[in-house]
């Protein structure tokens, strides 16, 4: 039979046709009016879905390479910072502020888990240059309360920097009504397009805490960038054709809520929170246990398999039989949970394929008693409520 096959992974996700073409067709030169021109809508459209009044700019690179911008950027030798770490993009925070000669002080949770607000304020000094902390910790798939730690933090000196990575598309962020200084989105995850891109919102108490600070910075100096990007510019080249793709990618968003890309921005989290919610309701009606059942995120599911069992059995299970493509823990959690995404271009038949496709494996790999049809049952049960007008 035919296998098409699908990319069920939380970043990279499955590419938007109409950035695809953006990109086959994006053949410019990046010194010329048409490129500043594309640049210019692009950076505007981004500070609408992230939603801020900050400036926001984008870089030619993965992920973390806008990570590392907001540590060497902000920080210097010889600061203190404060790190929340419950997974692997965490303890990348406590990697990489250490890299960069910073005084590591951390709260740290089990995989699975997410931080308890008087723990991280017992911790919190004033001294801290920053926090450094996930929205979605896509490791274990949890949710983590920006706007918790954001309280906790008003008023004092002490910046606050999120990885949204996965958080941007999937959970709301109030960037500003907060008061979250850098976030940092990624092309691969929930704006549909290849990797390659990142993206980061920095606030004016950031960008003064970069007077002063004195780690060495030479590709991701974010005031050389500034002062380009606000022409249209960028310091060095740029990913010509996955900015093309980018734009595609939001005007696609925008076009989901009539052109309006802050209400297209809320459509597309709704989108992840409900699949999410259809997904684990599935996942629990064939038995399985959820790896993080008290702050699950909306951009993907961690899903445990019974005791004695190996998660990278399924993964396998799923690629060989239906192309579909999840993603195997990461460190001590491969073997023991698998992940499957639920941000960008998912809609609910995907999530509805999923689940299908999860009933035969659980049947026939994992030897569950299953009623065909029970997974696929919770989550229309779960997508009939959230629809009902
Ligand atoms: C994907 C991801 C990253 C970035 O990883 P890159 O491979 O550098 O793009 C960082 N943090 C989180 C939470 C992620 O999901």
């Amino acid at each position: 039979m035919i296998r098409k096959t699908r990319l069920f992974t939380p970043g990279p996700t499955p590419l938007l046709p109409a950035a695809q073409f953006a990109m086959a067709a994006a053949d410019i030169h990046h010194r010329t009016p048409e490129f500043r021109a594309l640049f210019l809508k692009v950076l505007a459209q981004l500070k609408v879905f992230v939603g801020t009044q900050n400036d926001v700019l984008l870089l030619s690179c993965s992920g973390t390479g806008a990570m590392e911008a907001s540590v060497s950027n902000i920080t210097s030798p010889g600061d203190r910072v404060l790190v929340l770490t419950a997974g692997k993009f965490g303890e990348r925070w406590v990697d990489l502020t250490k890299a960069f000669g910073c005084v590591v002080d951390v709260v740290e949770k089990p995989y699975g888990q997410t931080f308890d607000l008087a723990e991280v304020k017992a911790a919190l000094k004033p001294e801290h240059k920053a926090v450094y902390m996930q929205a979605s910790e896509t490791s274990t798939a949890v949710s983590h309360d920006v706007e918790g730690v954001a309280r906790l933090l008003a008023g004092t000196d002490t910046l606050l920097v999120v990885d949204g990575i996965t958080g941007l598309g999937t959970q709301t962020i109030d960037v500003d009504g907060w008061g979250v200084d850098v976030v940092i989105g990624g092309s691969q995850k929930a704006v549909m397009i290849p990797p390659g891109l990142a993206y980061l919102s920095v606030s004016e108490k950031a960008w003064k805490a970069m007077e002063t600070s004195k780690n060495a910075r030479y590709y991701f100096d974010l005031r050389k960038e500034r002062k380009n990007q606000g022409k249209g510019e960028t310091a060095y080249t740029p990913a010509v054709a996955l900015v093309a793709g980018l734009g595609a990618a939001l005007d696609y968003i925008a076009g989901q809520a009539g052109g309006d890309l802050e209400k297209g921005r809320i459509a597309l989290i709704d989108n992840a929170q409900v699949n999410a919610k259809a997904t684990r309701a599935g996942l629990v009606a064939l038995g399985f246990r959820l790896f993080a059942p008290v702050s699950p995120s909306g951009a993907a599911t961690a899903v445990a398999v019974p005791e004695g069992m190996d998660s990278g059995a399924v993964v396998k299970a799923l690629k060989a039989k239906f192309s579909l493509v999840t993603a195997n823990g990461q460190g001590s959690m491969q073997g023991k949970i698998f992940r499957v995404a639920h941000l960008g271009f998912f809609d609910y038949l995907d999530t509805v394929a999923f689940l299908g496709a999860m009933e035969h494996i659980a049947k026939d790999v994992l030897g569950l008693p299953v009623t065909y049809g029970q997974a696929v049952a919770a989550a229309q049960d779960v997508y009939a409520k959230a629809t009902k007008a």
